[in-house]
Parts: C-alpha cells; structure tokens; sequence
C-alpha cells in the first residue's frame, strides 16, 4: 500500500512568532519527511514567497497559508486559511487591519507589566521581533524568560499574558463574518485551528461551529499539538457531526518551545474527509 502523505498544515515563522525564518522552517520540514507544508503566521502573508521558493528547491509542496485572530463571543479564536493567493487586494487589507491593533495593545501590555514591576518589556518584547508589524504575547513570553521572570514560554503564559494576569490587555480581533470573509477573498479553505484550546462549553463550541459553517468556514483542526488522544476523537466526531473536513497541523512554532515537530503527529482518521480531499 502507497505510504500515507504527511501533510502539516499549520506552522508559524519569524513572520510571526516562530523562530525560524520561512527557509529555514522549510528546511526542517522537508527533513521531517513532511510532503506538503502550509505556513500560517499569525495575521501575515509576508514569509509565504521565502518558503515557497525554498520548497520548490527542496522538493516539498508548499500550501499558501494565514491564521487570522477574531473575537467571537468575548474571547480570542483562531482561524487557519488554507490555500489562499496572497496577491488578494481585499485579503491584505483585512490582515493589515488586524496587525494595526497588535502595536497598541502591546504598548499597553508593557504599560501594565511596568505596573508589577517589570520595566522595559517593550523594547524586551521587540528584540524578539523580526517583523516590525507583527508583536505578539510570544515576543513578551521570550522576553520573560529572559529576565528570568519565568523558566520557559509555556510558564509566561501561566503567570503573565492571559485574561487575569499582568500584561493581559483584553483585545478587538476581526469579526467572525470579516475574517472568514478575508480567506473567501483570498480563495481560501477557512480552517478552525486548535477547538480544544478554547474556553468554550460543548454548546458554545456548537453554536460557534454553526455560525462558523454559516459563514463559509468548511474545515476544522482535529489533529493538532494542542489536543490530547481523547481530543483527536472528540473533535473527529464534530468534524463528523457539522460535515467539516478535518485538518492536520502541529501549529510548530520553534526548537525547544514547541512539545511537538514538523510533520511528527498522528495520522487524521481514516473514515474524515481531509481538507486535502481534492487538492
Ligand atoms: P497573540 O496572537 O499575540 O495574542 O499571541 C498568541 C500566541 O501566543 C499563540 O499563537 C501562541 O504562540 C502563544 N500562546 C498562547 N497561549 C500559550 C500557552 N499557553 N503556551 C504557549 N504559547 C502560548
Ligand atoms: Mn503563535
Ligand atoms: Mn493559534
Ligand atoms: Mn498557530
């Protein structure tokens, strides 16, 4: 029997908050036995071009990819688009809008972490930064590591940078309909990344799934590094359930701070229909 492809559909680069640079990321994928990659940095296309050309040097099949922030329901959800052409005037300009927002908050950010005593976050955060337009949490997780303020990213995020701790800053992402309406200009599949990380009941998630499917969103992260084994199931029977074609994706962001590498999770169900299915 044919080996199974190894499709990785979520990655982040120095675009955003990885660690690699676009080639380099490319690299270590091809090298992980990954056949056809997207890059999906955090509301940015600019490192699309980079892995593209690195891909077609090395072999691999490149998928042009983004994950837009949104604000649905008072809390932050991610939606990965998948083959969408970066050249798209109306797809640029949703993104440009949701980077504009990431300055602002993170001035505030460094406003309220200078408040519990820690000073200079600001230009911390920027020396972790590669893309002047696009800072995020991870950029103020590095620098926490840094100080010594915590021993790793994934206890930043304990302590600081989320909803009740210092350097949360509560933010306006892009709508639901608008998000989803930027990846159908641009042509793209829209992809919800990581369910299992939301604070959603099982019937949030189910009223959120509806209006998502309404809205022209077609598939849904079922495996992922977020999710647990009993996660691959539960979210294999949403997929299921809603008709959502069911997406593979480490959502790797670097060496040493992401649990899981390129190309190394589990293989999707047999029984889903991949989002794949007719590329
Ligand atoms: P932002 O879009 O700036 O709000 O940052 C979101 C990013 O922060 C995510 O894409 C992750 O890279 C990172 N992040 C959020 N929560 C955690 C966590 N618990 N552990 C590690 N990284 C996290
Ligand atoms: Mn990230
Ligand atoms: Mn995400
Ligand atoms: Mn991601």
């Amino acid at each position: 029997m044919a080996r199974l492809l190894n499709y990785d559909l979520h990655c982040h680069s120095t675009a955003s908050d990885g660690l690699l640079a676009p080639a380099i990321l490319v690299e270590r994928a091809a090298g992980n036995g990954v056949d056809i990659l997207a890059l999906t940095d955090h509301d940015e296309i600019s490192g699309l071009a980079e892995a593209r050309a690195r891909a077609a040097e090395v072999g691999l099949r490149f998928v042009d990819g983004v994950e837009v922030s949104i604000s649905w329901g008072g809390i932050t959800i991610h939606v990965v688009g998948l083959n969408i052409d970066p050249a798209n005037a109306q797809l640029q300009q949703g993104l440009q809008s949701i980077r504009q927002g990431r300055t602002e908050r993170a001035k505030k950010m460094a406003q309220d972490l200078a408040r519990v005593g820690i000073p200079g976050s600001l230009e911390g955060a920027y020396a972790y930064v590669d893309n002047p337009n696009l800072i995020g949490r991870t950029h103020f997780a590095r620098f926490l590591v840094e100080k010594r303020y915590v021993s790793d990213v994934k206890s930043a995020f304990q302590h600081y940078l989320v909803s009740g701790k210092p350097g949360y800053v509560p933010h306006q992402w892009a709508t639901l309909q608008d998000g989803l309406a930027y990846i159908k200009a641009g042509g793209g599949v829209a992809v919800l990344a990581h369910p299992g990380r939301y604070k959603l009941t099982r019937a949030e998630m189910r009223k959120f799934l509806g209006e998502f499917k309404d809205g022209g969103g077609a598939g849904i992260e079922v495996v992922t590094s977020s999710h647990s084994a009993e996660q691959f199931l539960e979210y294999a029977i949403l997929a299921r359930e809603f008709g959502l074609l069911a997406s593979r994706g480490s959502d790797f962001h670097g060496p040493g701070e992401s649990r899981i590498d390129l190309g190394m999770l589990p293989n999707l169900a047999a029984d889903l229909k991949p989002v794949w299915h007719d590329w």
